[in-house]
């Protein structure tokens, strides 16, 4: 069974993931006091790896704002709300945007437990993350790999388990499907099996009764540069056999379309690339020289966002009450 050896390939990714943002948050691409903490040998990226990191976090960010702030239906009376990240790594969403004054009923973070349990011990032994977090009773769980708070749990388990793991989990601590929801999978569900992120996606949809689905992730393997790419990960044997399945905008619309979603919208980080407000870009233009627009371009052509809608119509009709 290779499935270990390419398990621990895939935990790796997100240390790089994590080296690129701080390089922008070096930069000034973005402002994050807690990604520092999650990076033992900083490293500056090149220009372009920069305005790459910027440009998902920020888009990533500008989406998860907006699902916070959109109040539900007519009334205008404050609605709980959930988060569930997919695959969270290191990432420092939940304390950026609730130091920045934005939270929700409920933060949910997944990935397996080797990565949780760093994760948990960072977190709880550094007060800048703890006063963030703000629960005296914010407690470290299953032997240092789960951390549970009253907005916020970091939960250790297997994706690919997800109907019989990782949904039991989440509703034994607190997950509640009546509520508004938005799952986040920011280069999370391309490492696999598109049988696996499928039966993600088709619970999610089926069990909900209102829920925002966000990804980020690549496209495009088939053209000169997408081969590039997936020989260059190959060499570092990592795989990424969602790409296979969708390889397209259009196709990422459609895995979510074909399972009963009501609505999504996939583009390429080129089209969010021009909708980045002038002032904003000039911004960014000074933070370093950026000359290598074609291939920028060649590159933002090679990942999306796509987000999708769903809410349940009629009486309530749960898997779990069949
Ligand atoms: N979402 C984070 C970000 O964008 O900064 C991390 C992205 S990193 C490229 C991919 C993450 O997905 C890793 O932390 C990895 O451990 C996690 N992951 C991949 N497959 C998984 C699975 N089957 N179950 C749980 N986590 C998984």
């Amino acid at each position: 069974e290779p499935r270990i050896g390419r398990d621990d390939v895939i935990k790796g990714t997100d240390d790089d993931a994590i080296i690129s943002k701080l390089s922008a948050v070096d930069l000034g691409y973005l402002d994050d006091p807690f990604v520092k903490y999650f990076v033992k040998r900083p490293s500056r990226r090149p220009p372009l790896i920069n305005r790459g990191s910027y440009l998902r976090t920020a888009s990533l960010d500008n989406l998860t704002e907006q699902f916070i702030k959109t109040s539900v239906g007519p009334s205008t009376f404050p609605v709980n709300k959930q988060i569930v990240s997919f695959g969270c790594g290191s990432d420092t969403r939940y304390f950026n945007l609730k130091k920045n004054g934005l939270s929700v009923h409920k933060y949910f973070e997944i990935d397996f437990p080797e990565s949780t349990a760093k994760k948990a011990v960072m977190i709880k032994k550094n007060k800048d993350f703890t006063d963030v977090i703000a629960d005296p009773d914010l407690k470290l769980g299953l032997g240092g790999t789960e951390l549970y708070a009253k907005d916020y749990c970091l939960l250790s388990g297997d994706l690919r388990e997800f109907t019989e793991t990782i949904v039991p989990k989440l509703k034994a601590h607190g997950f509640d499907t009546s509520l508004p929801t938005m799952f986040l999978s920011e280069c999370v569900l391309i490492y696999i099996q598109p049988q696996d992120s499928d039966r993600i996606v088709e619970w999610v949809g089926a069990n909900m009764d209102a829920s925002l689905f966000v990804l980020y992730e690549q496209i495009n393997p088939t053209d000169a540069f997408g081969a590039m790419m997936l020989r260059n990960l190959h060499a570092r044997q990592i795989e990424l056999p969602g790409i296979h399945a969708y390889p397209s905008l259009k196709s990422q619309e459609e895995r979510f379309l074909s399972r009963g979603w009501l609505a999504a919208k996939a583009v390429s980080m080129n089209t969010l690339h021009d909708s980045i407000p002038e002032t904003e870009l000039r911004r960014i233009s000074n933070l370093e020289i950026f000359d290598e627009v074609e291939e920028w371009q060649l590159l933002a052509g090679h990942y999306c966002v796509a987000w999708a809608i769903q809410a349940r119509q009629g009486p309530p009709e749960r898997e779990d009450e069949r």
